[in-house]
């Protein structure tokens, strides 16, 4: 059983997909961390993403790549991780690794639920429930505003605005796997839910496509 879970940053995507996991028993795979990875681990290195030879290099290295959560989880990384994520070349030098998640995750489960951009329309477009999970940009801009306070102590909320505008501008706009909604998927929009209502509705849309198969 594959569940896809796809949409821009600080939608509630992540929270949802793991909570969804956690409730049906399934694998959990966070791709962004993949794209994050291999962004933060170039801009360790002094090299630039934007580089195409160089993130192609960092993409098929990646198993290579350990980085501390708190430097894949910056503001920096998923800058950094956004212009990597619009290189063909690196798109598809991780394909084989999150299908392969899909299609036998670890542990044992009985399938995964797996989130991104592009899991409902490249990677998983077969997956037995899609979902499209999205919010406002403003709210989406506090939600990190809040995140980033209590982790670092410190945000600028304009500054975090025009950063989630900036990368959303770049997923949704790309040539290759660009953000957008699948035909068959489910759109939750959370601008007005909290957390507990955002994975509840969740639930119910899955448990809906569920028993539609
Ligand atoms: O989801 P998260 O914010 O961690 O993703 C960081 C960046 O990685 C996104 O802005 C996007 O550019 C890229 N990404 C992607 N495809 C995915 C997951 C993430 O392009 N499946």
């Amino acid at each position: 059983m594959i569940i896809a879970v796809d949409g821009p940053a600080a939608s509630g995507k992540g929270t949802i997909a793991r909570r969804l996991a956690t409730h049906y028993g399934l694998g959990y795979l966070d791709t962004g961390s993949l794209y994050r990875r291999v962004g933060m681990g170039m801009v360790l290195r002094g090299e630039d993403p934007a580089d195409e030879k160089l993130a192609k290099q960092a993409a098929l290295a990646l198993s290579a790549t350990e980085l501390p959560d708190e430097q894949i989880r910056s503001e920096q990384a998923g800058a950094a991780a956004s212009i990597v994520a619009a290189n063909q070349a690196v798109r598809a030098a991780l394909r084989a690794y999150q299908q392969g998640f899909a299609s036998n995750p670890p542990g044992d489960v009985k399938g995964a639920v797996i989130d991104g951009r592009d899991i409902g329309t490249v990677i998983c477009p077969g997956a037995d429930a899609k979902l499209f999970v999205t919010a406002s940009l403003e709210t989406r801009a506090e939600r990190r505003y809040l995140e980033l306070l209590k982790r670092e102590g410190a945000a600028d909320y304009t500054q975090i605005e025009a950063d989630l505008a900036a990368r959303d501008e770049r997923d949704a706009n790309r040539s290759a796997s660009p953000l957008i909604q699948a035909e068959d998927a489910c759109l939750l929009d959370t601008t007005k839910l909290d957390i507990e209502a955002a994975v509840a509705e969740a639930k119910a849309l899955v448990d809906a496509c569920l028993a539609q198969r």
